[in-house]
C-alpha cells in the first residue's frame, strides 16, 4: 500500500547535515536531489547525471522526518534547508509540498543553474529565500560547449527572477573560470552583464579539472 506523498518520490543523491556558512544562512541540511538538465563537463556530483545514481528515493514527509532533527540549530541560527542536486528546481512539486509541512521559520536556499521551464521557478518563488545561482557564461557557445545546452533560458529566468521586489539582495550568482572553456576576459563579460542587471552579489572562483564544479559534496 502506498503512503501519502508516495506520489511525489523523488531520487536524491544525499543529505548532508550541520553545514555552517557554505550554502546558505546559518546551520544548513542540503538535499541533493538526482537529475539534471545539464551535461556539465566538471560535474562534481556526476552520479546525478547517471541513470541509477542516485542513493535512494524519498517523499515530502519522509525527508522532512529526517531533517527536522536539525530543528533547534535551525531556529537557533536562522538557517534551514538548502536544495542542491543535480538541478532542485526540477523537483519544485516536491520541494512546494515540502515547505507547506515545514516550519515557516526555516531559511530555505536553493543552490540552481536555473536552465528550467519557468513553471518551476513560478512555484517555488514564494517559497526560496536565497538563491545561489551557477550561471556558467553568458557566452552562448561557451555554455553550450561546457553543459550541452544553450543559455538563453537561464538567462530569461535570471532576468525573470530579477523582477521581483528585492530580488537581487536574494541572489549570489556564481560565475567560474572554467579551465579550457572560458577566459579571464569572458569572465569579465559575464560579470559586465550581471552588474547591468542589478546584481550585486557575485562569487567568482575556478573549477577544477580534476576537482570540479560545485562545493557541494554528499
Ligand atoms: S554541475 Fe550542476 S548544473 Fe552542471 S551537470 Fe552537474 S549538477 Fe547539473
Amino acid at each position: 500500500m502506498m503512503d501519502e506523498g508516495d506520489n511525489n518520490r523523488v531520487p536524491i543523491i544525499g543529505v548532508a547535515r550541520h553545514r555552517l556558512a557554505v550554502d546558505g544562512q546559518g546551520v544548513t541540511t542540503l538535499v541533493a536531489f538526482h537529475g539534471c538538465t545539464l551535461r556539465c563537463r566538471y560535474c562534481l556530483n556526476a552520479q546525478c547525471l547517471r541513470a541509477n545514481g542516485f542513493s535512494r528515493t524519498i517523499t515530502p514527509p519522509e525527508l522532512l522526518d529526517e531533517v527536522m532533527i536539525d530543528n533547534l540549530y535551525f531556529l537557533a541560527t536562522g538557517g534551514g534547508i538548502t536544495f542542491g542536486g543535480g538541478e532542485p528546481a526540477i523537483r519544485s512539486e516536491f520541494i512546494d509540498t515540502f515547505c507547506h509541512m515545514a516550519p515557516s521559520e526555516w531559511h530555505i536556499t536553493m543552490e540552481t543553474a536555473l536552465n528550467v521551464d519557468r513553471h518551476h521557478l513560478e512555484r517555488l518563488l514564494p517559497l526560496v529565500h536565497q538563491y545561489i545561482i551557477d550561471i556558467k557564461d553568458i557566452n552562448p557557445d561557451i555554455y553550450r560547449r561546457y553543459t550541452g545546452q544553450d543559455n538563453w533560458r537561464a538567462l530569461d529566468n535570471l532576468r525573470w527572477l530579477l523582477d521581483h521586489e528585492d530580488m537581487a539582495e536574494r541572489i549570489v550568482v556564481r560565475v567560474p573560470h572554467i579551465p579550457d572553456y572560458n577566459t579571464d576576459d569572458d569572465v569579465n563579460c559575464t560579470r559586465e552583464y550581471l552588474g547591468e542587471l542589478g546584481i550585486t552579489h557575485i562569487d567568482e572562483f575556478t573549477y577544477k579539472r580534476s576537482n570540479p564544479q560545485t562545493t557541494q559534496s554528499i
